[in-house]
């Protein structure tokens, strides 16, 4: 056998000869060409319709079945109002991506209703506590009016009542406006705080208050180590003033215990009181805007039922966590878990 190499030094002359075709030969293979090139192109035409129909008619149904949730979900947005937003629009969960538009869209409805909710509650709370102080600083004020022959002793009274009210009122409408700038978070600054030193300051600002319900605050740092976190010095006091003010108020207790003690990596700050406790029935709610344990009685000292509420939002504000310690029995005690030097 010969070598490829030897193969490529072959003299082109060597080749064999191919023939010459005559023209008839050449005319008949045109002709046979042109014939198979006719029927190839008869074939793919008659081929091509079917394939044509088959696609419009899927493209149709395809469409149709895309489109058809799609002109639903197109209906509903257009008949969505604040007052239907719960209904919730029904369609066959086929676990694909149109399917799974249509669950977000009701998800999103379902939170848009649940915060109008919300607003309109808070709206209706709000009005409700102006109401009340209102009408009875408007009461006091037409007895003085219409009852020329009372006593300025009475008078005096009247006016004094009145006064605590117009102070109720100046609290709720402060207490208003510091939870819509904790909610859009209006020009709160935070910066690197030592938890212990501010805690100091909480309890020389509240203590002639204390004293005056005698009570001893004591503060006790169990942790080893500086815990500081990322916060709003004025606005995380102001949170645990408000638990400390409610124990002086609420209690009935003598002591007040502020403790940091060491969450595995983290720390946490336990405020309580020896006082008469929070029963756990009320745990679900006590955070909640408006709430009050004894309505008449938080109304006589002067709280807005947004204490709570406001240490809760501060709280998180920060990343933290609080919670009333519904096992604690000696009276009643919250406890705030925070995360050490995490931004918000
Ligand atoms: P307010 O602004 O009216 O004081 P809060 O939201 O601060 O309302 O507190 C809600 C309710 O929880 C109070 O009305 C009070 O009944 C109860 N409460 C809070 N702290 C204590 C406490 N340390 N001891 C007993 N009751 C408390």
């Amino acid at each position: 056998m010969q070598s490829p190499v030897h193969n490529a030094f072959i003299n082109q002359n060597d080749r064999p000869r191919r023939r010459v075709l005559t023209q008839d030969e050449q005319f008949l293979i045109r002709e046979s060409r042109l014939k198979d090139l006719d029927n190839i192109r008869q074939m793919s035409f008659y081929s091509l319709i079917p394939l044509l129909i088959l696609s419009f008619a899927g493209g149709y149904t395809l469409s149709h079945i895309i489109l058809k949730p799609l002109e639903k979900l197109s209906r509903e947005i257009k008949r969505k109002e604040v007052e239907n937003l719960n209904q919730e629009i029904e369609f066959p969960d086929k676990g694909d991506e149109i399917s799974e538009l249509l669950q977000s869209f009701n998800n999103m409805n379902k939170k848009l209703h649940k915060a109008f909710e919300g607003q309109k509650q808070f709206v209706e709370n709000a009005s409700h506590e102006i109401k009340h102080p209102l009408s009875v600083i408007k009461a006091n004020l037409d007895t003085i009016q219409d009852h020329k022959g009372i006593s300025k002793k009475q008078q005096n009274e009247l006016i004094k009542n009145a006064s605590k009210q117009i102070k109720t009122m100046d609290c709720l409408t402060e207490d208003l406006l510091l939870l819509s700038h904790i909610n859009a978070k209006i020009g709160i600054q935070l910066k690197k705080t030592n938890i212990l030193k501010l805690l100091q300051n909480v309890k020389t600002n509240i203590e002639d208050k204390a004293k005056k319900a005698d009570m001893h605050i004591n503060l006790k740092n169990k942790t080893e180590k500086e815990n500081i976190i990322y916060a709003n010095q004025n606005l995380l006091e102001r949170a645990f003033i408000n638990i400390l003010e409610n124990s002086i108020k609420y209690s009935k207790g003598d002591t007040i215990n502020i403790i940091i003690d060491q969450k595995n990596e983290d720390f946490e700050i336990k405020i309580s009181d020896n006082g008469k406790g929070i029963n756990k029935k009320y745990a679900k709610n006590i955070f909640d805007r408006f709430y009050r344990i004894d309505r008449g009685r938080s109304r006589e000292q002067g709280g807005s039922g947004l204490g709570l509420a406001i240490t809760k939002e501060i709280i998180e504000l920060h990343n933290g966590v609080i919670k009333l310690d519904t096992a604690y029995k000696k009276g009643t005690r919250f406890v705030m878990s925070f995360e050490k030097e995490k931004k918000t």
